[in-house]
C-alpha cells in the first residue's frame, strides 16, 4: 500500500550495528512525521551475476528510480570472485563526489569549536583506479588516472554547492609542484570552473600545507574540493576536528541526480547487535538527504534535536563517554522532537 504524497528513498540498512542505527533513523523519522517511505534492501547472501556482488540488482534499480537513498555500512563478505559492495555502488551508480560537511556539534567538547567546513572528493579515478601492475621483478607500477571530465564534474559540483549553500570559497586541494600533469590537469579544471563563479572566491592549497593549516585552525577553510586519495585522508582527518566517526555524515553525489547518504564509519563488528552504537553519523546523513530533497523544516528539527541530546550530555553513547544505549539515546531524541 502506497500514498502518492509520500517521497520513495531507498534505505540499506547494512552490516553490523547497521540494522540497528538504521532502525533509529526510521523511528526519529516516524516521530518527526517525514513523508518519506522506505524501500528496504538487504545485502543478499548469494552473488547476484548481473552486478558480479552481493547487492542486488534490483537495490540498485531502486536508487536509480527514487534518485535518493540512505546506507548503512556494508562488511564486504571475504572471498574471490566478486565486486566490494562498496565499489559496486560506486561504479553501477556513478557516485562521482562525496561530500562531507564538518561542524562542531555545540555542546560535545573538541580541541576546536568552530568547523564549519565541507569535503568534496573526487570519488571515481585518481589513486583509486585499480591499475597497479609489476613492471619487473621489483618494481610495480600503480596508474593515477586524473581526466578532464571527472575533474570538471566534481569541480562544478564543488562550485555550486557553496553557491547554493551560502558558502564564501573554494579551495582546490593539490599537490600540483610534484604531480605536475595530473593534479595539474585537475587544478586547471578547477579554475575553469571558477571562472563561471565569480561570486565564490577561489583559491588553490598544496595538501601537506593544508593539513598543517587545518590542524592549526580549521576555521581558515570553507569549501574543500580535491583528487580522490587527498580526499579519502582530508575528510577522515576533519572527521577527527569534530569527534569522531559516531558523529561525521557524509553523502554520495551521482549521475543524473542522484543522492546517496551514508555515515562515514564501517560495521564495527566490536559493539554489533548490543545496542551500544552511536547513531548519530547516520542520523546527521539523513539530514543531509532531507536537505537534498529540500525538506529544511524536517531537517533541522530532528538536527536540533540530536544537538541537544548530545549536548544535554544525559544519554550519550560509549564513544562519546557516556552510558546509554542507542534505544536510550534515540528515545532522548525524539523527546526534544
Ligand atoms: P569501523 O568504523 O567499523 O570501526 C572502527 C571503530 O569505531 C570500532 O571500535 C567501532 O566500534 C567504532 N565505531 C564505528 N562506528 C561507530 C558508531 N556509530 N558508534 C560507536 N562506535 C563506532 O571500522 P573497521 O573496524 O575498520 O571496519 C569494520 C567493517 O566495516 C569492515 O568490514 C569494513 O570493510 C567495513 N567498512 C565499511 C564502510 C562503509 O560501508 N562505508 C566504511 C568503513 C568500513
Amino acid at each position: 500500500e502506497s500514498n502518492s504524497n509520500l517521497i520513495r528513498a531507498t534505505l540499506f540498512p547494512g552490516d553490523g550495528i547497521g540494522p540497528e542505527i538504521a532502525e533509529s533513523v526510521r523511528q526519529i523519522f516516524k516521530v518527526a512525521e517525514v513523508p518519506i517511505e522506505w524501500e528496504e534492501h538487504f545485502v543478499g547472501t548469494e552473488i547476484d551475476p548481473r552486478t558480479n556482488s552481493f547487492l542486488t540488482w534490483e537495490s540498485l534499480e531502486s536508487v536509480r528510480r527514487n534518485k535518493v537513498g540512505l546506507k548503512g555500512p556494508m562488511a564486504t563478505p571475504i572471498g574471490k570472485g566478486h565486486r566490494s559492495l562498496n565499489l559496486t555502488l560506486r561504479k553501477e551508480l556513478n557516485l562521482y563526489a562525496n561530500v562531507r560537511p564538518c561542524y562542531s556539534l555545540p555542546g560535545y567538547k573538541t580541541r576546536y569549536d568552530d568547523v564549519n567546513l565541507i569535503t568534496i572528493r573526487e570519488n571515481t579515478e585518481g589513486e583509486y583506479s585499480g591499475l597497479e601492475h609489476q613492471v619487473v621483478r621489483g618494481v610495480v607500477e600503480s596508474l593515477k588516472i586524473i581526466t578532464r571530465q571527472a575533474s570538471l564534474r566534481v569541480a562544478e559540483y564543488a562550485f555550486h554547492y557553496a553557491k547554493t549553500h551560502g558558502r564564501e570559497r573554494v579551495s582546490a586541494i593539490h599537490k600540483a609542484n610534484i604531480m605536475q600533469k595530473t593534479d595539474g590537469l585537475f587544478l586547471k579544471c578547477c579554475r575553469e570552473v571558477a571562472e563561471k563563479y565569480p561570486e565564490i572566491k577561489y583559491e588553490e592549497v598544496v595538501i601537506d600545507n593544508c593539513c598543517m593549516m587545518l590542524v592549526k585552525n580549521p576555521a581558515l577553510f570553507d569549501v574543500l574540493v580535491m583528487p580522490n586519495l587527498y580526499g579519502d585522508i582530508i575528510s577522515d582527518l576533519c572527521a577527527g576536528l569534530i569527534g569522531g566517526l559516531g558523529l561525521t555524515p557524509s553523502c554520495n553525489i551521482g549521475e543524473g541526480g542522484i543522492a546517496l547518504a551514508e555515515a562515514v564509519h564501517g560495521s564495527a563488528p566490536d559493539i554489533a547487535g548490543k545496542n551500544l552504537a552511536n547513531p548519530t553519523a547516520l542520523l546527521l546523513s539523513s539530514v543531509s538527504m532531507l536537505r537534498h530533497l529540500e525538506l529544511h523544516d524536517k531537517a533541522d528539527r530532528i538536527q536540533d534535536a540530536i544537538l541537544k541530546t548530545i549536548a544535554e550530555g544525559k544519554y550519550r553513547t560509549g564513544d562519546l563517554g557516556g552510558t546509554a544505549t542507542t534505544t536510550e539515546f534515540t528515545n532522548a531524541i525524539c523527546d526534544h522532537l
